[in-house]
């Protein structure tokens, strides 16, 4: 059976200082690695025909369909706060767009598909390395309700790929809401073609708030949207100890959902200022500072859209400025439910923040897990003798957090609080690396034990006790680097 897919192409139809109309380069010898089931029922694509060699040529650019527009989308942006007036992508390509079962329209992208207009010294290409990395870690995401971009598939492609090293080439195929970003309104803003910034706006409204459309005021409303959505986004990193690692404005989606995995992972032991990418030297995308970074994005974000606004444009920044300066407190009251539930308490009481800092403070000093502190709560709930730390100090926190809830709730709400706020599998990067390192030698055992996690987050399985406990010293992954 031959392959169809329903490609409705909208934003090929904008004009053409959006993209450049490109094909994937060929593809040697290319295999599939992954392709995901449940992605392929939910974008109602046809999972056993994407198998079939037809398929692995489709996800791997060999066979541009019919219906299918590729182009490679420009943005700009600015990259460890230095600004760039030209981006783009430079290893991507947009296939087109679907609309799934919920009627809501996906972005299909190739990402190591070869060379674009983009790829300034690159050579469009990924490895394996990274392909597996964004697999894992977004499905994760997705599957513990992290609003993030898809992978619908890994693909070995036969050829090479030169870092380093030699390595074995693989394109991933990336699902999104869509591929607008930050970036892309400053590439527009920052050439001052209000034209097409304005043409950018209403594309989005459009697809992504419809009932913004009528509104007088609707460049305001989507600012305040995307805000909100980033706020929401940044707090979900941080109660699960994701690390983004690169949060350029080339990498902050519109659509607020979690894209481009380079040197992301999770924190293993408690540490704040933690970073894990090999090029952040001044921690300027730390766990802890990314709800700063959110401010200055949106920031950014702000600027691009001064041009849109009606009236004065004194009023028009004071307004914004507003919105930008509430990000804090909305920030910190989202932060302070989602701790709070990872405590075991619903709702917050004025006694929580005191008692969630020092328990991040405890996990810090006593080089602590962060995923299986919180969920070992349950574990303390419940009086075993299994302490997870044996300090004076961490005992006078446990008579005070148990006080507490004690008067509020009861024990099987608090640990039904705990298991559901705290997952217990963790896509941890020594994991990943250990996946990468057998695939490379044809092996695929803790690969399929890590799909079956992410499947089922919240719980743990029978017999994969490994797959569950931070790394030892040994194990432990330091650095992560940009994934190209
Ligand atoms: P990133 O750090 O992944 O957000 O990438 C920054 C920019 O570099 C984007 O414009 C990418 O498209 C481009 N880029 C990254 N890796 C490659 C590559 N291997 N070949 C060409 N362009 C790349
Ligand atoms: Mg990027």
């Amino acid at each position: 059976m031959s392959i169809k897919i329903n490609f409705d192409n909208s934003f090929s139809n904008l004009p053409n200082k959006f993209y450049s109309k490109i094909f994937p380069e060929k593809t040697k010898n290319p295999h599939l690695i992954i392709l995901n089931k449940n992605l392929c029922d939910e974008l109602n694509l046809d999972y056993k025909n994407l198998t079939s060699s037809e398929g692995v040529n489709f996800l791997s650019g060999n066979l541009v369909l019919k219906n299918s527009d590729p182009l490679a989308m420009v943005y700009a942006g600015h990259q460890f706060g230095n600004w760039v007036p030209q981006l783009g992508d430079g290893r991507a390509l947009l296939l087109g767009e679907v609309l799934a079962k919920n009627n809501v329209r996906y972005d299909i992208q190739l990402k190591g598909s070869g060379r674009t207009p983009y790829s300034r010294g690159g050579d469009g290409k990924a490895w394996l390395g990274p392909v597996i990395r964004e697999y894992l870690v977004s499905e994760y995401m997705n599957n513990i309700n992290i609003p993030t971009t898809r992978s619908l598939s890994a693909i070995l492609t036969g050829d090479n790929v030169y870092r380093e090293k030699t390595y074995p080439g693989a394109i991933l195929c990336r699902v999104a809401r869509s591929h607008i970003r930050v970036g892309t309104f400053q590439y527009f803003y920052s050439r001052e073609d209000t034209k097409s910034l304005k043409i950018l706006a209403d594309y989005f409204i459009k697809n992504h708030f419809p009932n913004l459309e009528k509104k007088e005021n609707k460049y305001f409303e989507l600012f305040k949207n995307v805000v909100d959505g980033q706020i929401d986004l940044v707090a979900k990193w941080m109660k699960v100890g994701f690390i983004h690692g690169v949060m350029n404005t080339d990498n902050t989606s519109i659509s607020c959902e979690t894209i481009d995995y380079g040197p992301c992972a999770f924190i293993d032991n408690y540490k704040s200022d933690k970073v894990f990418s090999s090029i952040d030297s001044m921690g300027r995308y730390s766990y802890k500072n990314q709800p700063n970074i959110l401010i200055w994005n949106m920031a950014c974000f702000a600027s691009t859209l001064l041009p849109l606004l009606e009236g004065k444009k004194e009023k028009n920044i004071d307004i914004l400025q507003k919105e930008i300066s509430s990000i804090p407190e909305k920030y910190k009251n989202k932060w302070l439910l989602d701790f709070s539930k990872k405590i075991g308490l619903k709702k917050i009481y004025p006694e929580n923040e005191v008692l969630i800092n020092r328990f991040l403070e405890i996990l810090e000093s006593e080089n602590l897990d962060f995923t299986n502190s919180f969920r070992g709560l349950i574990k303390e709930v419940e009086n075993s003798n299994e302490l997870m730390s044996k300090t004076d100090t961490f005992k006078s926190w446990k008579n005070d957090w148990k006080k507490l809830f004690k008067n509020k709730s009861n024990k099987e709400e608090v640990c039904k609080t705990i298991t559901s706020n705290n997952p217990a599998f963790i896509m941890r990067n020594h994991l990943v690396e250990q996946i990468i390192q057998e695939l490379l030698i044809d092996k695929k055992d803790t690969l399929n034990k890590a799909l079956l996690c992410i499947e089922k987050p919240f719980e743990k399985i029978k017999n994969y006790e490994k797959m569950y406990v931070s790394p030892t010293k040994e194990q432990e992954v330091l650095k992560t680097f940009c994934g190209t």
